[in-house]
């Protein structure tokens, strides 16, 4: 019988798919049929439907280990998103309690998600300055300040990096059989870029090592401009993000990122957040820039997506909801004449 005695166990070993329909490169038997391959990593495979599962563990396992975080103890931290949902499956599977702190603007559905896995979920106005005492941050601190309770903070813990430097990273070096030759991710805490990062340097010290970032975010130079897409881009710089990795920073506009997070839905059935959306058209770009030259014909792309696009159906995936912010609502043709490449 094959079966595995826990659902962490089935966290990470996520395949790698061929993209092909949307790359829009001309067809294999007319140029090069090696040409760029683009190979992107399907995390929304992992048991919470995220690439947040990774950390989540390394991140709890860790505490565990140190005794930040003892048996019957609290899980605290400020988040709605896929690291709350990883975070409050690993506690609920290792008999943790867990409390979450969002704000207001945060969407029932993503509460409820939480909620159903046992978490508890406290709400906070938005409209309430940072030092105000019921402000999300705030809130936070005092929940974590309590006895038991232990906040993981993806944001600077350096497990966050680590569980990509040792599970992430490691699958796509022996996926490729080591032929990767250029990684690229979309950038939040920035701890995927980071951990991929340096293990596929120190394997290879020629990958190349590409960061996907919505235009106005601080990676690419911006200073924090509202972008719509999420769980990338940031308005600071976290400490889990390593300056040094990156050879290259590609800038997408939500406008691309939600063409073709669609097109990657309708033309290679791959639904996937946003974000995905995001990182797969900086690849694609990649891929144009390669074709037909001597580099490109052994390179190996691969992209990482970080969820799936059940999360977004009220959003990117709403014609209506596009249309409120003058984005082109996605019907094939009105997709081909957004982006450049
Ligand atoms: N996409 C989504 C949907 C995310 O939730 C995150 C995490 N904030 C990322 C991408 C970026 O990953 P990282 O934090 O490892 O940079």
């Amino acid at each position: 019988m094959e079966y595995v005695d826990s659902l962490l166990d089935l966290i990470g070993n996520t395949p790698l798919l061929r993209l092909s329909r949307t790359l829009d490169l001309p067809s294999a038997e007319d140029t090069d049929p090696t040409g760029p391959l683009v190979l992107a990593k399907v995390e929304y495979l992992n048991p919470g439907g995220s690439v947040k599962d990774r950390i989540a563990t390394r991140m709890i396992e860790a505490a565990e280990a140190s005794g930040a975080l003892q048996p019957g103890g609290t899980i605290v931290e400020p988040t709605s998103g896929n690291t709350g949902v990883g975070l409050a499956m690993v506690a609920q599977a290792k008999g943790y309690k867990c409390v979450f702190v969002c704000p207001d603007k945060v969407s029932e559905d993503k509460r409820n998600v939480l909620r159903a896995y046992g978490a508890e979920v406290v709400v906070c106005p938005t409209a309430v300055a940072p030092e105000h005492p019921d402000s999300y941050y705030n809130v936070s601190d005092r929940l974590a300040a309590q006895p038991g309770a232990w906040k993981p903070d993806q944001y600077s813990n350096p497990h966050n990096p680590l569980s990509h430097y040792e599970t992430t990273g490691p699958e796509i070096w022996r996926q490729t059989e080591g032929r990767i030759t250029h990684f690229v991710a979309g950038v939040g805490t920035g701890g995927t870029i980071s951990g991929v990062g340096k293990y596929l340097k120190e394997q290879n010290p020629a990958v190349r090592i590409i960061g996907a970032d919505p235009a106005g975010s601080v990676y690419s130079g911006g200073t924090g401009r509202p972008y719509l897409v999420e769980g990338v881009g940031e308005d600071f710089w976290p400490d889990t993000y390593d300056r040094t990795l990156a050879d290259r920073i590609i800038e997408v506009s939500d406008a691309d990122s939600f063409a073709y997070t669609r097109r990657l839905a309708r033309e290679e059935a791959l639904l996937v957040g946003g974000s995905a959306g995001m990182a797969a058209f900086a690849a694609r770009q990649l891929a144009h820039e390669l074709a037909g030259t001597p580099e490109g014909r052994d390179a190996v792309i691969v992209v990482l997506l970080p969820d799936s696009g059940r999360g977004y159906l009220t959003k990117l995936f709403n014609d209506d909801w596009l249309a409120q912010y003058g984005f082109p609502t996605g019907d094939a043709d009105g997709v081909q004449t957004v982006g450049e490449v």
